[in-house]
């Protein structure tokens, strides 16, 4: 099939329809799939034959999705798990042996980060961590060991940026796999391969859902590796649910739509905070104060949907702004409909001492906005009169 444009391969990219002619996707919720004699079954597992066999292995619900996921990022092949993390832990153990080492950025998701820390040394495969504003510094961390060069962008509650053109051409120099997930921005606003990813993961739980429904994950990439992964996840188990599958498929539908208006959302919100009273800084990648501004307008078509503020006070006012809060959403999830705030420092960092907090990039008084689809006058509304109090 010729390509068509995003928004067309999002609605018009589909499975085969059933003998009942239907016009939408059907769910198929089948653990096993049916031969029609010893030849189809044997060929079928020697994979002569491409047919489904079993639902850990692949679902007609799960391939649309993969499809749909590599057509928007550009990939050659793809695999879908039962979450982000899943896509995340299983991509690095297909790929890693005993012995590898791992260069990444160090503000990056939280489980991801204690993959690293607290399990990936149980295989003895090591890590080190790189300021994600001071891209300089990768070179001198790789090693004859080094593996794979990972990082996010926009980050994680930070909203840092990262030049991926930059680390397309590190990890060409230095033969290393780059590998990044792409959850923040969404294939609608940032297509890492163009830039060098040999690699994109993603948690589809969050804008790809988008509406705060089911878990998921995917990697798209060389087919090569995908192959890696691909029969690493077909004995190991992670794969995602036909249910899930079909869910986020209909989601990707209206994930150019829905990122358009959250988009659109988070700029103005963005825009009224940074003239508020109550805040030191406001961070989202396209205000022109953002540090890394030029590199979020080369890289991205939009400025994604999360907002980080200081607020003013540190620790206990961004404890009071959440209780002030009257609408939004006290959620750890992102990426919802609903807007959520989340205060990093009093909840899912507060384990760190202050000192680990702030190499992360949080701050006392961050507080992070995950701006959803309400009327955007009602979300502003909410947030001032909670900076007020
Ligand atoms: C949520 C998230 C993940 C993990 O995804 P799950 O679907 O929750 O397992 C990984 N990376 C980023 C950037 C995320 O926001």
């Amino acid at each position: 099939m010729d390509s068509k444009n995003f928004e067309t391969e999002a609605i018009r990219t589909q499975i085969e329809r059933s003998q009942f002619q239907e016009h939408t996707t059907p769910m198929y919720v089948t653990s096993s799939f049916v031969f029609d004699d010893a030849e189809d079954m044997r060929a079928s597992f020697t994979e002569e034959k491409i047919k489904n066999i079993y639902s850990r292995y692949s679902n007609p619900n799960t391939s649309e999705f993969v499809e749909k996921v590599m057509k928007m990022e550009g990939a050659e092949d793809g695999y879908a798990f039962a979450s982000g993390m899943a896509a995340i832990y299983s991509t690095f153990a297909a790929l890693l042996s005993s012995g590898d080492h791992i260069v990444s950025a160090r503000s990056i998701f939280g489980s991801t980060h204690t993959l690293f820390t607290k399990y990936f040394p149980k295989w003895n495969i090591s890590t080190s961590y790189f300021d994600i504003n001071n891209p300089d510094e990768i070179e001198a961390l790789i090693t004859p060991s080094t593996k794979i060069l990972y990082a996010e962008s926009p980050t994680n509650p930070g909203v840092d940026i990262i030049d991926l053109e930059l680390l397309g051409a590190i990890a060409k120099k230095h033969n290393l796999l780059l590998i990044i997930d792409n959850c923040f921005a969404t294939p609608y606003i940032q297509q890492p391969i163009k830039y060098g990813a040999d690699l994109v993961v993603h948690s589809a739980t969050k804008l790809m859902d988008g509406q705060g429904r089911v878990l998921g994950g995917v990697t798209v990439g060389k087919a090569d590796l995908i192959r890696e992964i691909y029969l690493f996840a077909r004995n190991t188990g992670p794969s995602l649910a036909p249910f899930n599958a079909w869910t986020l498929s209909k989601s990707l539908e209206t994930l150019a739509v829905r990122v358009d208006r959250h988009c659109e959302n988070a700029l103005k919100i963005a825009e009224v905070l940074e003239n508020n009273e109550f805040i030191s800084k406001v961070k989202y990648p396209f205000l022109k104060s953002h540090p890394q501004y030029e590199i979020a307008k080369k890289q991205m078509k939009l400025g994604g949907n999360i907002i980080a503020i200081e607020v003013k006070g540190g620790i206990e006012a961004g404890r009071k702004f959440l209780n002030s809060i009257k609408m939004c959403s006290l959620s750890a999830n992102l990426g919802d409909t609903r807007t959520i705030v989340t205060h990093p420092a009093s909840t899912t960092h507060s384990k760190l001492s202050e000192d680990e907090q702030l190499e992360v990039g949080i701050t006392p008084g961050l507080v992070r906005i995950s701006v959803g689809l309400e009327n955007v006058n009602d979300v502003i509304e909410d947030i001032t009169q909670a900076l007020k109090s």
